[in-house]
């Protein structure tokens, strides 16, 4: 089947999505080429069993690590990508974070903060984003560190969720790390591509992963569409890649493979490199009080003495909590602890190191995924001491606590692997997300991000595609 569109989106994501939605009001034509389907609304994306315990809806592609062990990433392929099954604390990046750090190896933006301002505003009114009073139990905790003397500031969390979801139970226990039924949480697929799926000038194409990018007969700087993996061709006056920063990046390299530009290309040898995912620890806070709280999720913690660092409650209720604890354990005594547990999520920045990255395959066995948090040492030293502090804050105000570094499969958080930069000898696409050198291909995803930050990312990703999809329409062909 042959198609012409104005654009091709790879991935209907966070980033995918949010330019789809600029592009596709504007009237262009898009193509979204989405590797997984719909999900169910059968209220299976809510049932604990099958969502932790199975990892039902999980990826199961395996890679490598850096040491050739085979791992399989935290990744979902589905409409909405992993937006559907996040947290939704969508918070802006600091002014400061898109200025360079060299003391934490952190590049700069290709652009400040102002750009993305009115970027940002637009993607916090389609997600809803609103804060939520803090709930009584984690007040209670947050008075306790603050008695203890410690200097751990809060404050109300941003959140993409409906004010209805405290209305029902299900749903409001089960948002971070489900995939809501109901469309209470504000995600690509349900403040985004709901939007646009009636327009006549959108085609979503599901379960159609994209194994190759086309060149343009006349030059390979210049692709000319997409190819799926059942052999379909689609071609298009531009292509953006947006299938996440694992993902994107592989594409990419296997295109400049075929058409053998590794070495002409500048910004070839950045891609796939500078991987970040934020150095990241879970803490599991057990007091001698049932806890209570609905969604838990609801304030930031933050302390000047770590300041590429922010602490969040996890979103989730003891049925959650169980499944965190040994296996080993008598269910009775897991219960009795995780009904006394409330979670916390420790992310400390972590820098760009080029040797942290993703390769391609090729066709030789399995994609790669080298990352060694020591490469960025400045972060694992801060999230060392993040932790360490955090556990006897916790201690000193009366909570006995346990931790879990989260291992190299937690891609939750992946990003960098095209970083956005000034010029092709640092990074890979422009300050319009245009691959440098090359004619009409652009990055939408996470995979741009020069910094992780020390908040979440997916703000950051819808406002860039949204930015992205603006410059694209107001493009002449
Ligand atoms: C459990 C969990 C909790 C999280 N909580 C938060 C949070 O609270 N706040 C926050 O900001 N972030 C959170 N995140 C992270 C957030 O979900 C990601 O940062 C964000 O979704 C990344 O957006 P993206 O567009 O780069 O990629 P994705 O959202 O991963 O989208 C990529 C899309 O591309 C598709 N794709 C992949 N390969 C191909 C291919 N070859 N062809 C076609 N399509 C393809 C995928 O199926 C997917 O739909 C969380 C993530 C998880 C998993």
């Amino acid at each position: 089947m042959h198609s012409q569109y104005d654009h091709i989106i790879v991935g209907s994501g966070a980033g995918g999505a949010a330019a789809a939605y600029a592009l596709a009001r504007r009237g262009q034509r898009i193509l979204l080429v989405e590797k997984g389907r719909d999900l169910p609304r059968d209220g299976s994306t809510l049932e604990v069993a099958r969502v932790i315990k199975q990892g039902h809806f999980k990826s199961k592609e395996l890679w490598l690590d850096g040491s050739g062990a085979q791992f399989a990433p935290e990744e979902y392929f589905n409409v909405g990508g992993k937006t559907r099954w996040y947290g939704a604390a969508l918070l802006r990046f600091g002014r400061d974070e898109f200025a360079a750090d060299a003391a934490f190896d952190c590049r700069p933006w290709p652009i400040d903060y102002a750009e993305m301002e009115p970027f940002y505003a637009q993607a916090e009114n389609l997600l809803g984003v609103h804060k939520f009073p803090i709930e009584p139990g984690l007040q209670e905790i947050l008075s306790r560190l603050k008695r203890g003397g410690t200097d751990w500031e809060s404050q109300p969390l941003p959140l993409g969720l409906a004010a209805e979801i405290t209305t029902d139970r299900t749903e409001a226990q089960h948002f971070d790390g489900f995939a809501s039924v109901r469309g209470f949480k504000g995600d690509a697929e349900s403040s985004l591509l709901q939007a646009i799926r009636p327009l006549p000038n959108l085609t979503l194409l599901t379960g159609a992963p994209v194994s190759a990018l086309l060149a343009a007969s006349y030059d390979s700087r210049a692709v000319r569409g997409v190819r799926t993996e059942d052999g379909a061709e689609y071609y298009s006056d531009t292509v953006i890649l947006a299938a996440g920063a694992l993902h994107s990046p592989r594409l990419l390299s296997d295109y400049l493979t075929v058409t053998d530009q590794h070495d002409r290309l500048p910004a070839a040898r950045h891609v796939g490199a500078n991987y970040k995912r934020h150095v990241l620890t879970a803490v599991l806070a057990f007091s001698t009080a049932r806890q209570s709280d609905l969604l838990r999720k609801t304030a930031l913690l933050s302390s000047a003495r770590f300041p590429h660092s922010s602490v969040q409650p996890l979103g989730f209720s003891t049925d959650v909590l169980i499944e965190l604890l040994p296996g080993l354990m008598p269910r009775a005594l897991a219960g009795a602890l995780a009904a006394r547990a409330y979670g916390f999520f420790l992310q400390t920045e972590d820098g760009s190191h080029p040797a942290n990255r993703v390769r391609a395959a090729n066709g030789h066995g399995l994609p790669e995924l080298d990352y060694d948090p020591g490469r960025t040492s400045a972060s694992a030293n801060e999230h060392r001491a993040l932790t360490r502090a955090f556990r006897r804050a916790l201690l000193s105000a009366g909570f006995v606590s346990g931790a879990q570094a989260i291992p190299l499969a937690g891609t939750a958080h992946a990003c960098g692997t095209l970083m956005a930069g000034a010029d092709p000898v640092h990074s890979v696409v422009d300050a319009n997300g245009r691959v440098h050198g090359m004619a009409n291909l652009f990055v939408a995803d996470g995979s741009v991000l020069p910094r992780s930050s020390r908040v979440n990312p997916s703000l950051t990703i819808y406002a860039w595609g949204l930015r992205v999809g603006e410059h694209l329409a107001g493009r002449q062909p």
